[in-house]
Order: structure tokens, then C-alpha cells, then sequence
């Protein structure tokens, strides 16, 4: 079976970091197939819409789409485009990984820390925030259900079982959020008993930031609501040298997007400068979303080898290389 995958070159640096990730999957031969698809500024001035109904279209048939970093327009009307892509394939499951990787500025070594965000619910759904009259008062509505905790907890440890990963700590604050994160806590608990196979282990989030600091090497699978997986994975990224090595990967039950943390660069954008590595290690994920682990692992050994030789770096890696310079270097080593 050859999967067919819906691409989105993206905006600003995007398509010279997909023509880049491209580069090194087709010299794998994995006989990946692509259907190329527009979003944000580039589909919008083709056809007047930031998500047009097509890229919907071919995202739900293909059930798998790559994506580089997108505009959204600044201005009234014009609502974040990856928030519409969340919600319209309830892509419940923001999974980053980070890891170190030689010769970056990174503080630690032996770092590999995935966290699993719960994306849909918590602090984010936008319903329930209110301002007082006077300006004076704000308030706002947080929602846990069993429903998502449950489905958010279980994908941690199927993950953790899958990629033969040992741990998973549950990351809450119980102990004053008492409904909320009390709900979520309870559901963790109750799952983990079902995976004896797995160590589990509960931390309060503001020790979780110590701890991340201080001794991340003790952390492998982290699971937490919106707000607490939104903050501790870009604490991860920073562990790891930031986001230009930083990929995440969007699970819904139907679709999954897989994509670099970073945004779209305007200022480097069309210099051919841009790091591509985080989207390759996003398209890493997507090869172990298809079943094809050895091949992910493949690629990351290959980026690894590549950033080891020092070899065709891109600039804010400290090299001299170009994006495809970087790109062939690696795909040499795939
Ligand atoms: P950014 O991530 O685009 O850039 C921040 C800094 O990091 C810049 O100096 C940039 O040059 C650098 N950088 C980012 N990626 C890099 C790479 N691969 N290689 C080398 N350097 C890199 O963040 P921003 O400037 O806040 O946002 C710019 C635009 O991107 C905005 O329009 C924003 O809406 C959009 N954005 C999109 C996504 C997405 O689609 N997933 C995510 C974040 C931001």
C-alpha cells in the first residue's frame, strides 16, 4: 500500500521547508503519494478563502496531511486557521516531541520528552469568558469531560506503549483546581491501571516546571489539559534548543496533521536560509502515524548523523548552508 498524504506547502518559509522535507522522503523511496492542497495566504489569494473547501475536502478523504506553517491575516474576521483545523476534524491529540540533538545550543543532553496536550477542552474553549460592566471583573469557564480525558490519557500510554516508552506522569493541579484537573487526575488514574506495563506517575504542574529544569532526563511521556500541555511543551522545546527543531502533530480520530511549531519566518522567508528540520521531524511523526516506525526512525538517525558531521548547517544552527544544501546532506545519510 502506498499512502497518498495531502500536502499544504504553506506561506513565508513554508515551501521552501517542505521542498526540502519532500526532498529527503522521496530519496527514503518510501512511495509516499502527495495531492497538494492551498491554505491560508496562498489559497487566499487564488480564491478568495483561507480554507478553501477542497484542502477540507481532501484532508478528510486522505485522513493524513503535512503542513507547512500558515498566514492568518491580521484583522477583524479572519480567525486562526489552525483553530479551524482543530475543530472542524476534532484533532484532540497535540503531541511534541522534543528531543536533543548534537551541536545546538541546548542546555541538556539525553533529552526525549513527548508531551500529549489535550486540545480540545480545559481553558480553551473560548466559551464562558466574560468581562464585567465596569471593566472591572473577568472571569472565564474551564470544561473537562470523562469523554476527553479519557481519550486524551489512553492515546498517551497506547503511544507509549507503541514506541516501547516506559513512563507516563499525568501533569494536574489537583490539589486547588479541584473539579477540573480533579476530574482529569481520576480519569488518568483509572486508565493507567489498565496499562500494568507502563510506569505512571503524578506531578503537580508548577513541580513539573522545576523538575523539567532541573532533571528532565526523569521524564519520557507527559499527558496534561490545554493550558498546563500548551506551557510545559514549549518549555521542552526551549530544553531542546528551541523551535527550529521543535515538530507537533495534530490526532483526531478520522485525521491527523502533522507540522513544525514554528511559524511562517517573513523574515527570512524566500532567502532559501530556513531550517527545515522541524517539519522533516513532524513528517517523522507521520511516517509512525502510518505504521512506518522503522522508516521514522530512519529519518531521524539521518538528521541526527547529518547535525552530528556538522554538515550543511542552516545559519541559526551555526552553519552556512541553504534549506536544500541541509536537505541533501540529510537525505544522503537516510
Ligand atoms: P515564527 O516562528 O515565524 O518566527 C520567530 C523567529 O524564529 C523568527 O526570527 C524566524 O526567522 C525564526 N524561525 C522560525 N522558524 C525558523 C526556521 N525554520 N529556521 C530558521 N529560523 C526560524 O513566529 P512569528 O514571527 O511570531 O510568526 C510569523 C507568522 O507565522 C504569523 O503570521 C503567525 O500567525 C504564523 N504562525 C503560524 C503557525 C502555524 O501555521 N503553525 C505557527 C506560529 C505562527
Amino acid at each position: 500500500m502506498n499512502p497518498t498524504i495531502a500536502v499544504i506547502r504553506g506561506d513565508g518559509i513554508g515551501p521552501e521547508i517542505m521542498e526540502a522535507t519532500l526532498h529527503v522522503l522521496d530519496a527514503m523511496a518510501l512511495g509516499l503519494q502527495y495531492e497538494f492542497v492551498d491554505a491560508g495566504l496562498a489559497a487566499y489569494e487564488k480564491d478568495g478563502e483561507l480554507l478553501p473547501a477542497r484542502t477540507l475536502e481532501t484532508i478528510e478523504r486522505l485522513g493524513v496531511a503535512l503542513k507547512s506553517p500558515l498566514t492568518t491575516p491580521v484583522g477583524e474576521g479572519f480567525s486562526s486557521i489552525n483553530v479551524a483545523l482543530r475543530r472542524r476534524f476534532d484533532l484532540y491529540a497535540n503531541v511534541r516531541p522534543a528531543i536533543t540533538f548534537p551541536n545546538t545550543r541546548a542546555r541538556y543532553e539525553g533529552i526525549d520528552i513527548i508531551t500529549v496536550r489535550e486540545n480540545t477542552e480545559g481553558a480553551y474553549i473560548g466559551e464562558g469568558q466574560a468581562l464585567s460592566e465596569d471593566g472591572e471583573t473577568a472571569t472565564l469557564t474551564q470544561k473537562i469531560t470523562r469523554k476527553g480525558s479519557d481519550r486524551i490519557v489512553r492515546y498517551a500510554f497506547e503511544l507509549a506503549r507503541s514506541a516501547g516508552r516506559r513512563k507516563v506522569t499525568v501533569v494536574h493541579k489537583a490539589n486547588i483546581l479541584k473539579t477540573t484537573s480533579g476530574l482529569f487526575l481520576r480519569v488518568a488514574r483509572e486508565i493507567a491501571a489498565q496499562y500494568p506495563d507502563i510506569d505512571f506517575n503524578e506531578m503537580i504542574v508548577d513541580n513539573t516546571c522545576m523538575q523539567l529544569v532541573m532533571r528532565p532526563e526523569q521524564f519520557d511521556v507527559i499527558v496534561t489539559t490545554n493550558l498546563f500541555g500548551d506551557i510545559i511543551s514549549d518549555l521542552c522545546a526551549g530544553l531542546v534548543g528551541g523551535l527550529g527543531l521543535a515538530p507537533g502533530a495534530n490526532i483526531g480520530k478520522d485525521a491527523a496533521i502533522f507540522e513544525a511549531v514554528h511559524g511562517t519566518a517573513p523574515d527570512i522567508a524566500g532567502r532559501g536560509i530556513a531550517n527545515p528540520v522541524a517539519l522533516m521531524l513532524g513528517a517523522g511523526q507521520m511516517l509512525g502515524h502510518l505504521g512506518m516506525e522503522q522508516e521514522a526512525r530512519r529519518l531521524r538517525r539521518a538528521i541526527v548523523a547529518t547535525m552530528e558531521a556538522r554538515d550543511s548547517l542552516t545559519s541559526d544552527l551555526g552553519g552556512g548552508g541553504s534549506t536544500m544544501d541541509f536537505a541533501r546532506a540529510i537525505a544522503r545519510r537516510t
